[in-house]
């Protein structure tokens, strides 16, 4: 909304009066109830408190009337009931239309201002009060399709439908009636009580969060089972009756099992009545836990025949991940958002207990280490690392907290949780805290206090350790052999790098390594200095790796000799989860200056096509594009290109699947600097070369051409013209269009391309703009593109205003991406330092994106 709402908020613009006659009256009315305090945009966490403290038994009984036509609006009408103590004023929340408002029996004039739509003190009263809204829906929460629509409020969405109280810890119980056009079928968390015509009225729901309510309607087909004696439904829109057939067993069988082991874990029955899910073409996430009726993406659930393993994995884990939701966040549900972290780690680690046992040929460990410990140390060890619990002034940031800290921190520091705690009393605080809290909500407190009951361990302590504070501890180990050549003793220490006197207290494993085998010890790292007592006596080993198991969180500094010897011998471990542990122990101590660029580059062309495991594989392959781009100095690079792209080259000729081939070709297309490996890679994107086992998609084309263009190969105009013409998707084309400019040899056509990104318009297309900054800043027009790096930061303000909530980091990201001269870390640095007054998540943001331009800038 513009700036003058609140300024007009006693103007008629603000008013809704419902009878002409009143009119004076109610003016007066709203100009006093605006003039007391004006909750401001979005759900303020003042406004959420002062509401959960004074509303109760909050009940809505909503109509929605769909149109056949798309473009037709959605008209409602509620009745809300909600108790108070005394009268006072009543504040909904809502941003589409308002009609007629009649509350406790009397036509009343409402103010509506910012989003909130407020019920004067005069009309209200002790007890249960009654509102009657007329209203028409806002479309943007709807997803409205030409036949099929659902809702989608999460965090904080349900207000652009209809009025109510949009926070998560003002649960209410919910009726629905909906007015459908013909032929249309419908979906909610309550059960179908009654049809009539268009009319469908659904049961009234258990106590729920607005951002759990939802309804699906429209043109769809449903397939019912029975499993342990509890009917299921699954309604889909897929037409390939044969895939419907193939799929429509295995996924009844997920859910079923899912809630099966829930019920046992939790020991709380399923507590939502039925048990519906709906599959959606296109939906944004990969589900969400809407109570009784889950929402999912139709091509996750729905397989081809040709599913790989990890298609089949991922099915199983992200219904296993919604149905755990059930439970955690659905049952007990956070009580404001910068708890969400919670429902979402649990419900992760419940689908991996659930899953996990039924592929037994994958490496779960070397998984979990590899999907997490890299992300989350990619912000964990930067200046710019946020705590996993923040807080949130205003739900309309909730999609700020969003990020690897989240994402792959939390389920780390979870499973520490359970180690610490131990797996029995872990399940037993858990049902406790979910018994305890059933229907309503709780905070990441509430469940800490009934752990800590249950531990010797100060679990306060712990917490504000691992979630309510950012980084993570150097670890070191220190060995002293003994004169029969065994380990008289090992001892770690742990200390905060950011001088915080804060110990990360954890379970871990220290991987002893011999000539030609592995001993994991355990060992708990309590306090500042730990001795492994489990090692004293063994024989003294030729490595020490602290981070062994992948299970230790921390900044592992390798001593002299470990660091050597894995530098000379990683290759030869055999448990291919403790070299992956020792791959990102090794990149951290780059990065720390106590690993030479080239020496890991030597490391990783020996190791590489001896790397049986495709994860590490994968891993290895992006750190040698780091080092290759951000560490080592352009002429090195240009004497190492022969042996880099030969061993790139041989790895995609050897891969034994698809997918491996196309990492290590990935690689090569991303590297390759040599006159004899861009004409190849002409050859592969002109069709005239075949790599066998691998077929490209257009995308990659478009990839292989952009590349040979920033490097100038020769024909490179006539190379992104060709391929101009050979895109066939129009939206592709237009992006391709766009990129181009950015790929130019010529400076000022670049120039200009970055100059259009100043404008709002030209920024509409984030993925669009993302790249081209990207091949702006390649490192080899580093030179040039000093010169982007300060206008493009000044804009950084205006991008996250106008963007989406990831634009702002992809943008700084790709801005800084090429660089490694001391020049641009200044230039960083100043703009920081000049910016005092900077928004602190941004300001975190800025200081993770340059994390490696820091330390490369630093490096000799
Ligand atoms: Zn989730």
């Amino acid at each position: 909304m513009p700036e003058c709402t609140r300024a007009c908020a006693h103007s008629s613009a603000g008013i809704y009066a419902v009878a002409s006659a009143m009119l004076g009256l109610l003016m007066a009315a709203a100009s006093a109830a605006a003039g007391v305090d004006v909750p401001g945009p979005g759900v303020p966490e003042t406004l959420a408190r002062q509401r959960a403290a004074a509303y109760s038994q909050i009940r809505y009984e909503l109509m929605f009337r769909v149109p056949e036509q798309r473009a037709a609006r959605v008209e409602g009408r509620e009745v809300v009931h909600v108790a108070l103590r005394a009268p006072q004023r009543i504040v909904l929340d809502f941003t589409g239309q308002l009609g007629r408002v009649v509350a406790n029996g009397q036509p009343t004039a409402v103010t509506a201002v910012d989003g909130h739509v407020t019920i004067p003190e005069s009309v209200t009263r002790a007890g249960d009060n009654v509102i009657e809204i007329e209203f028409t829906a806002g479309d943007d929460a709807l997803n409205r399709n030409d036949d099929f629509l659902y809702t989608l409020f999460v965090p904080a969405r349900a207000h652009l439908t209809f009025p109510c109280f949009d926070q998560p810890n003002l649960k209410a119980r919910y009726t629905l009636t909906l007015q459908l056009p013909d032929g249309w079928q419908a979906v909610a968390n309550g059960a179908e009580t009654r049809r009539t015509g268009g009319e469908i009225t659904f049961a009234e729901t258990q106590p729920l969060p607005t951002y759990l309510f939802s309804f699906v309607a429209g043109k769809f087909q449903i397939e019912t089972a029975t499993r342990d004696g509890r009917e299921l439904r699954m309604f889909h829109r897929e037409t390939d009756a044969a895939k419907v057939a193939r799929n429509r067993d295995a996924i009844f069988d997920l859910h079923a099992a899912a809630l099966k082991w829930l019920e046992n874990y939790t020991a709380l029955a399923y507590a939502f009545g039925k048990f519906d899910f709906v599959l959606i073409p296109s939906f944004q996430f990969g589900g969400m836990e809407h109570a009784g009726a889950i929402l999912y993406n139709a091509s996750n659930l729905m397989l081809d025949e040709s599913a790989t393993q990890n298609q089949l994995l991922a099915r199983a884990s992200v219904i296993s991940h919604e149905t755990a939701h059930m439970w955690f966040g659905d049952l007990v549900t956070m009580d404001w958002f910068n708890d969400v972290w919670m429902k979402e780690v649990f419900a992760n680690f419940m689908a991996e207990k659930i899953v996990n046992p039924s592929f037994p040929a994958l490496n779960h460990d070397l998984r979990f280490f590899l999907g997490n410990y890299p992300a989350a140390y990619s912000v964990d060890r930067t200046a710019g690392s946020n705590p996993i619990r923040q807080s949130l002034a205003n739900l309309d940031e909730a999609g700020e907290l969003y990020g690897a800290i989240i994402y792959h921190k939390a389920p780390i520091v979870m499973r520490q949780l359970e180690l610490v705690v131990g797996e029995r009393p872990f399940r037993e605080g858990l049902r406790e805290y979910l018994k305890t809290h059933r229907f309503r909500n709780a905070t990441w407190t509430d469940l800490v206090r009934i752990l800590d009951a249950r531990t010797r361990e100060n679990l306060a302590r712990w917490s504000r350790a691992w979630v309510e504070e950012r980084g993570r501890p150097d670890v070191t180990a220190s060995l002293k052999t003994g004169a029969t050549g065994t380990i008289a003793r090992l001892t770690l220490t742990m200390s905060d790098p950011l001088q915080r006197k804060l110990a990360w207290p954890q379970r871990m494993k220290v991987t002893l390594g011999y000539a030609d085998s592995t001993r994991d010890v355990p060992v708990y790292l309590a306090s500042t200095t730990t001795t492994v007592r489990a090692a004293a006596g063994l024989p003294a080993p030729l490595f020490v790796l602290a981070a062994g198991g992948g299970l230790g969180y921390g900044n592992f500094i390798l001593d002299d000799r470990s660091r050597t010897y894995l530098l000379a011998h990683l290759e030869q471990i055999r448990d291919p989860l403790t070299r992956g542990a020792a791959w990102v122990t090794l990149w951290d101590n780059l990065l720390e200056s106590r690993v030479r660029p080239a020496a890991l580059l030597d490391l990783a062309l020996r190791a590489l096509p001896q790397e049986t495991d495709e994860q590490n594989v994968q891993r290895v392959l992006g750190y040698i594009q780091h080092v290759y781009w951000r560490f080592l100095p352009a002429a090195e690079r240009i004497a190492r290109a022969p042996a880099l792209e030969a061993m790139l080259r041989g790895g995609t000729t050897q891969a034994q699947t698809a997918s491996q081939k196309s990492a290590w070709f990935s690689t090569y297309r991303d590297v390759v600097l040599t006159a004899d490996g861009m004409e190849w890679l002409t050859r592969v994107w002109k069709r005239d070369e075949k790599i066998p086992g691998l077929t490209f998609a257009e995308t990659d084309e478009i990839t292989m051409a952009m590349e040979l263009a920033v490097r100038q190969a020769p024909g490179w105009q006539q190379i992104l013209q060709t391929q101009l013409d050979r895109i066939e998707n129009p939206d592709r084309k237009a992006r391709f269009a766009f990129v181009m400019p950015a790929l130019s040899a010529d400076a000022r056509t670049r120039e200009q391309a970055f100059q259009r990104l100043r404008g709002v318009d030209n920024r509409r297309r984030e993925p669009w703009v993302v790249e081209s900054l990207y091949y702006l800043n390649h490192p080899l027009r580093e030179a040039h593109a000093r010169q982007f790096v300060r206008p493009g930061l000044e804009l950084l303000r205006e991008v996250q205003r106008t963007g989406d909530i990831f634009f702002a980091a992809n943008w700084t990201t790709a801005l800084l991406s090429g660089h490694r001269s001391p020049e641009v870390a200044r230039e960083v640095r100043d703009f920081l330092a000049r910016e005092s007054q900077y928004p602190q998540r941004l300001r975190w943001m800025v200081l993770s994106a340059s994390d490696e331009l820091f330390r490369a800038a630093q490096s000799p």
